[in-house]
C-alpha cells in the first residue's frame, strides 16, 4: 500500500467504493487523513463499513470542511452530465481528483526521481502495459504494475528510485489527474471511443494529450491523425513510433516493418517475428513502444529482445490456449467488435472461426475482405441469423448455437482439413451478454472446452 501523507490532518470525501475506492480510503487513512466515503450501491457501502471505513451520505456532508473529493474513474465528471457529487464539490470550491493524482503528489514529495511509466491510448493499453512490465521484470528490475489494467495504484508498493511503476490509464483516469507527471508518458493511438463520456473527438484527444504534456519523455504512436498532431505539438523529448501501412510518413520515428523494430537510421533494435503472443501489426506497435520505454529506462537491447520473446501475452487477446496435432487453438474473446476481430483474422490463415453473441452495429460487414482466410465459420448466440446472411455464398458455416457445440465441431473439421497449421479461433466480434456474464467467462469456457478435447 502507498500511504498518502499529503492530506495528513485533512478530511477527504470519497465517492465510489469499488476496488480502487477501498484502496484509496486505506491509503489516505494510513497517511493521516480522515475519509468520509459514499457509494450509490448498498453492497459496496456494506463492504466498506466491514473494512472499517466511515461512510456517510455526501449529500448531507459539510463541504466547506472538505479538502478534496476523490472520485472513482467510472463516475461521470463531465458527460453525459456531471455526477451530483461533482456539482456539490464545484459549488463548494472543493477540488476533484482521482487515485492516480494522489500517487503523483505523494511521489513528488517522497520520491521525485522514482521511475513512473504511464500508458494510454484507445487500443493496446493493457497489452503494452503488461509487455513493458514483463520486459523490465525479466531484466531484473523491481516493477509494480497497475491502474486501469487491474490492481489499484494505491495498493502497490510505494514509489522509490529503485522501483518502476508501470501504470495503465484510461481517459477517465487522466481526466482526474491534473498533476500527471510521469517520467515516461506513452500515447499509443486515438480512435473514436467513449465519446458518450467525453463529448467530442477533440475533447477526447485533448484528454489523451494531457498524459504526455507533463511527461519527462513522451512516446507517441503516430499512425492516426490526432496522435500525429499531438506528437508534432510536443516537439522535444519525444520518441515517435510508426507502423507504416503503406508509405513511411515519418523519417524520424522508430519504425516497424516486417516485424523488425528499427531506428530512424535503419539500425535494427528488435525482432518480433515468431513471437506467438505478439502476432499482427497492431502488436508491432505495442512491441515498438515497449522497446522505446525499456531503452529510456536503460535496458540493453539483448535484455529487451529476451523480454519480448518470453512475453506470455494477456488472456483473451489472441491467446494460444493449446495445440492438437497441427491445429492451433486461439482465444480472442476480448474481440467484442469487428475492429478487434479484424486484427485476429489478418494474423492467421486456414481459420476455423467461432463467432457470434450479442451483435454490434455494422455486424461483420467490415470483415468481408478477410473472408478468404476463413475455411469455415461456426455461429453461436443471438447474432447467428444476421451473420449467416453476411457469410452466405462466401464462407461455409455451421449454426452451433453454443460454444460447447462449436469447439468440438471446429476442432474436428480443422484436424481433417489437411492444412499445415489450421487455427480454431474464438474471435466473436460480439459482446458476450446473450450467453455469458462477460468476455472473460466466455474465454475461460473456450479454454476449458479445448482442454477437454480428446
Ligand atoms: P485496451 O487495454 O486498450 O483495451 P488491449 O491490450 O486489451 O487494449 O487489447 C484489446 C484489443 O485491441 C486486442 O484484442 C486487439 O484486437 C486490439 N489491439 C491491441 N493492441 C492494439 C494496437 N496497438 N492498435 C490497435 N488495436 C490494438
Amino acid at each position: 500500500m502507498i500511504p498518502i501523507t499529503v492530506f495528513e490532518g485533512k478530511t477527504i470525501a470519497l465517492f465510489g467504493l469499488g476496488g480502487s475506492g477501498l484502496a484509496t480510503a486505506h491509503a489516505l487513512r494510513a497517511g493521516g487523513a480522515e475519509v468520509i466515503a459514499w457509494d450509490d450501491n448498498a453492497d459496496s457501502l456494506a463492504r466498506a463499513r466491514d473494512a472499517g471505513i466511515e461512510t456517510r451520505d455526501l449529500r448531507e456532508a459539510d463541504w466547506s470542511g472538505l479538502a478534496a473529493l476523490v472520485l472513482s474513474p467510472g463516475v461521470p465528471l463531465t458527460h453525459p452530465e456531471p455526477h451530483w457529487t461533482v456539482r456539490l464539490a464545484r459549488d463548494a470550491g472543493v477540488e476533484i481528483v482521482g487515485d492516480i493524482e494522489l500517487f503523483c503528489r505523494e511521489r513528488r514529495v517522497t520520491a521525485p526521481g522514482a521511475p513512473f511509466v504511464a500508458i494510454t491510448g484507445t487500443n493496446g493499453k493493457s497489452t503494452t502495459t503488461a509487455l513493458v512490465a514483463h520486459v523490465l521484470a525479466q531484466a531484473g528490475r523491481d516493477v509494480q504494475v497497475g491502474g486501469n489494467i487491474g490492481t489499484a495504484i494505491l495498493s502497490l508498493a510505494p514509489p522509490d528510485a529503485g522501483r518502476v511503476h508501470v501504470i495503465e490509464m484510461s481517459s477517465f483516469q487522466i481526466d482526474l489527474t491534473p498533476g500527471l507527471d510521469p517520467s515516461v508518458g506513452v500515447l499509443m493511438n486515438i480512435t473514436p471511443d467513449h465519446l458518450d463520456r467525453h463529448g467530442t473527438m477533440e475533447q477526447y484527444a485533448a484528454i489523451k494529450e494531457r498524459l504526455i504534456r507533463g511527461a519527462g519523455l513522451a512516446v507517441v504512436g503516430i499512425d492516426d491523425a490526432p496522435s500525429r498532431a499531438i506528437a508534432d505539438r510536443r516537439g522535444t523529448d519525444l520518441v515517435r513510433v510508426h507502423v507504416p501501412h503503406g508509405d513511411v510518413l515519418c523519417a524520424d520515428a522508430l519504425t516497424v516493418r516486417d516485424g523488425i523494430v528499427r531506428e530512424p537510421d535503419g539500425t535494427a533494435l528488435a525482432d518480433v517475428n515468431g513471437i506467438g503472443s505478439l502476432r499482427g501489426a497492431h502488436n508491432w506497435q505495442n512491441a515498438a513502444v515497449a522497446v522505446a520505454v525499456a531503452r529510456a529506462l536503460g535496458l540493453p537491447l539483448d535484455a529487451i529482445q529476451a523480454g519480448l520473446s518470453s512475453f506470455p501475452g494477456l488472456p483473451h487477446r489472441m491467446e494460444e490456449v493449446g495445440r492438437r496435432g497441427p491445429v492451433l487453438f486461439v482465444n480472442d474473446s476480448k474481440a467484442t467488435n469487428a475492429d478487434s476481430t479484424e486484427k485476429a483474422l489478418t494474423a492467421f490463415r486456414d481459420i476455423h472461426w467461432i463467432l457470434g453473441g450479442k451483435p454490434k452495429d455494422g455486424g461483420i460487414f467490415p470483415l468481408v475482405p478477410y473472408f478468404e482466410r476463413v475455411a469455415h465459420a461456426y455461429l453461436i448466440g443471438a447474432a447467428s441469423d444476421a451473420f449467416a446472411a453476411t457469410l452466405e455464398g462466401a464462407v461455409p458455416y455451421t449454426r452451433c448455437e453454443t460454444l460447447d457445440v462449436a469447439v468440438p465441431k471446429a476442432a474436428e473439421n480443422a484436424a481433417a482439413s489437411g492444412a499445415p497449421e489450421p487455427v480454431v479461433l474464438l474471435s466473436p466480434a460480439c459482446a458476450s451478454y446473450d450467453q455469458f456474464p462477460n468476455f472473460e467467462i466466455r474465454g475461460d469456457k473456450f479454454r476449458e472446452l479445448v482442454r477437454a478435447l480428446p
